[in-house]
């Protein structure tokens, strides 16, 4: 069986032919075209499924339902994407419209919950009883698979873990609020926490070729970025700004974590994305911080993923694959 899929995310459209072991048999990759408004990625849409489609009827399949992950907030019981800031879409009814054009079922997701969906049948949350699944990269997202059944609520949120707000921090957040995870442990958030800090301390910004002798550092600017990783690199030399953005990330995903893990009681958490090429650095201290804030709870098992940029599309397939065609 190989059940046509798509992740749509806010660059790029990630296309396959999805197997039964979540194997991806063939892949396809088009922009999804986002800069020209909701109706461009549409047809974005339909040419890469029409290709898809042709492509799995020449294998012999005739039972199609195409799974489709999308991001922000979707229903997946009416297939309606409620809204995408990116994508520029609120309350579209997009199974219907792409199932129209394309002669199918589709039987839309949400991409964090299609992610989580297939770690917790292929990869790292493989047999736990309740995974919360957390991919960390430009923002931060949880899905929370219980009893093989991902959760969503009543109007379309997963595990909004990036949106727990720290006390601690006055960082704002775009979503209007301050001090949330995210703004203080995505992967973009420590890369920038890191230049700001480094700017606010008159250290030379990385970047910045032959910095001149005593000229005050440039205040830091959308062409200065660094990653999560240099941050890591930088904290492991021992860069004690490096080790404070570093730690705050860390106690910022620790008292996040507390209260997922008080709320809805994990076996499993799982980590991917951006961040969690971190590793140990990640996972050691993370374990460490979580365990010290848990009183009755049961400390869950921290892991890392193992499916990366697969994950969406994969599950994506396996929500098609529950819909009889
Ligand atoms: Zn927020």
């Amino acid at each position: 069986m190989h059940t046509p899929a798509i992740d749509l995310g806010g660059t790029f459209a990630k296309g396959a032919l999805v197997d039964e072991n979540g194997q991806l048999t063939r892949t396809w990759e088009v922009p999804t075209g986002a800069e020209g408004g909701y109706r461009a990625v549409v047809e974005n849409l339909v040419s890469l499924g029409r290709k898809i489609l042709g492509t799995a009827r020449l294998m012999g399949e005739s039972c199609l339902v195409f799974g489709l992950a999308v991001p922000g907030l979707v229903e997946p019981e009416t297939g309606i994407a409620r809204y995408s800031a990116n994508l520029g879409w609120k309350d579209l009814p997009l199974a219907d419209i792409i199932g129209e054009r394309l002669g199918v079922k589709v039987k839309l997701s949400q991409d964090v919950a299609a992610g989580g969906l297939a770690e917790h049948r292929f990869g790292a949350a493989k047999g736990a009883h309740t995974a919360v699944v957390v991919p960390i990269g430009t923002g931060i997202a949880a899905a929370m698979i219980s009893k093989g059944k991902p959760f969503q609520g009543a109007h379309g949120q997963v595990i909004e873990l990036g949106h727990l707000r720290m006390s601690w921090s006055d960082e704002p957040c775009p979503c209007g609020g301050t001090g949330c995870v995210e703004r203080l442990a995505s992967a973009s958030a420590i890369g920038r926490r890191y230049l700001e800090a480094l700017a606010a301390s008159g250290e030379p910004i990385p970047g910045e070729s032959h910095p001149q002798a005593n000229t005050t550092p440039k205040p830091t600017n959308q062409a200065q970025t660094v990653d999560s990783k240099y941050v890591a690199d930088k904290a492991k030399d021992g860069d004690p700004l490096a080790i404070r953005i570093w730690n705050e990330a860390i106690r910022a995903l620790a008292e996040g974590l507390h209260s997922v893990v008080t709320v809805v009681d994990p076996d499993v958490v799982v980590f991917g994305g951006g961040l969690s090429n971190a590793g140990d650095q990640l996972l050691i201290p993370l374990r460490e911080q979580l365990e010290s804030l848990l009183t009755f709870q049961t400390m869950p098992e921290l892991r890392l993923a193992t499916l990366g940029s697969k994950a969406g599309v994969v599950g994506a397939a396996l929500s098609a694959n529950e819909q009889m065609c």
